[in-house]
C-alpha cells in the first residue's frame, strides 16, 4: 500500500466536473459517513478544478466511519464453580490483572476455532460428559451463572457449533470450557499461551 502525503497528484472522477480530473491529496474536513457531523482535517483527494473532495484513500476510511456499537447478543448460562474456576483459571494463566474480563474473549476464540476444527465434534460430546461425571459425583457443587455479550458471529458459531454436536447450548459452552482446560489449564508449558496472550493484549489494550 503506497502512503499517501498531502500534496501527492492523483487522477480521480468528478461529479461535479462530470469528468475524470486532476486531483490531489489534502487535509480536509470530510462529513461522517452517518451523516452526522465531520471528520476534522482528513487526508482526502480533492478535485483540482472545483475543490471537492473525490475520494479518500483507504487510510482515512476509519476516521469518518462513526464506529457503531455492534450488535450484541446475551449469552446466559449456568455453570458449576469448578467449570467457572477452569476458565477463570485459563484467563489467570494469560494475564493475571485481567480478572474477569477475559472470559468472553476466552469463550469467542476457542468458539471460532472449534468451529472451524472438523475434529471437535466428538471432543466437545465427550468434554461435556466429563463434566457431567464430575457434577454426578460430588454433591453440593456451587452453580455460578456466566453472562456475556456476544458478536452476532460468536453467536453464529454457537448455533452452528450447537447443530453439527447436537449439545444444548449450556452442553456446548461446557464443552468449550473442556477444551480451554485441555489447551491452557492442564499443560505446564502450553504451547499456545504466547499467541493467545498477544491476542489478549490487543483486547484488554
Ligand atoms: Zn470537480
Amino acid at each position: 500500500m503506497k502512503f499517501h502525503q498531502a500534496g501527492d497528484k492523483s487522477k480521480a472522477i468528478c461529479e461535479d466536473c462530470g469528468s475524470v480530473v486532476p486531483a490531489t491529496f489534502a487535509y480536509r474536513d470530510v462529513p461522517f459517513d452517518d451523516g452526522n457531523g465531520v471528520a476534522k482535517d482528513v487526508l482526502a483527494i480533492v478535485c483540482d478544478n472545483c475543490d471537492r473532495v473525490v475520494a479518500l484513500p483507504a487510510p482515512s476510511t476509519p476516521a469518518v466511519v462513526r464506529a457503531r456499537k455492534a450488535a450484541e447478543i446475551p449469552l446466559e448460562v449456568s455453570l458449576t464453580a469448578p467449570e467457572m474456576d477452569l476458565l477463570d483459571l485459563a484467563a489467570f494463566r494469560i494475564d493475571p490483572q485481567a480478572g474477569t474480563k477475559l472470559r468472553k474473549t476466552l469463550i469467542a476464540y476457542f468458539l471460532r476455532r472449534l468451529s472451524e476444527d472438523s475434529d471437535s465434534i466428538l471432543r466437545l460430546q465427550q468434554n461435556c460428559l466429563n463434566f457431567k461425571k464430575q457434577r454426578s459425583s460430588a454433591a453440593g457443587i456451587p452453580s455460578r451463572r456466566l453472562s456475556l455479550k456476544l458478536a452476532p458471529r460468536t453467536n453464529d458459531n454457537i448455533r452452528a457449533l450447537m447443530q453439527s454436536t447436537g449439545l444444548k447450548k449450556s452442553q456446548l459452552i461446557r464443552g468449550v470450557i473442556g477444551e480451554i482446560q485441555e489447551v491452557l489449564v492442564l499443560p505446564d508449558h502450553p504451547k499456545e499461551l504466547g499467541k493467545i496472550r498477544e491476542i489478549a493484549d490487543l483486547i484488554t489494550a
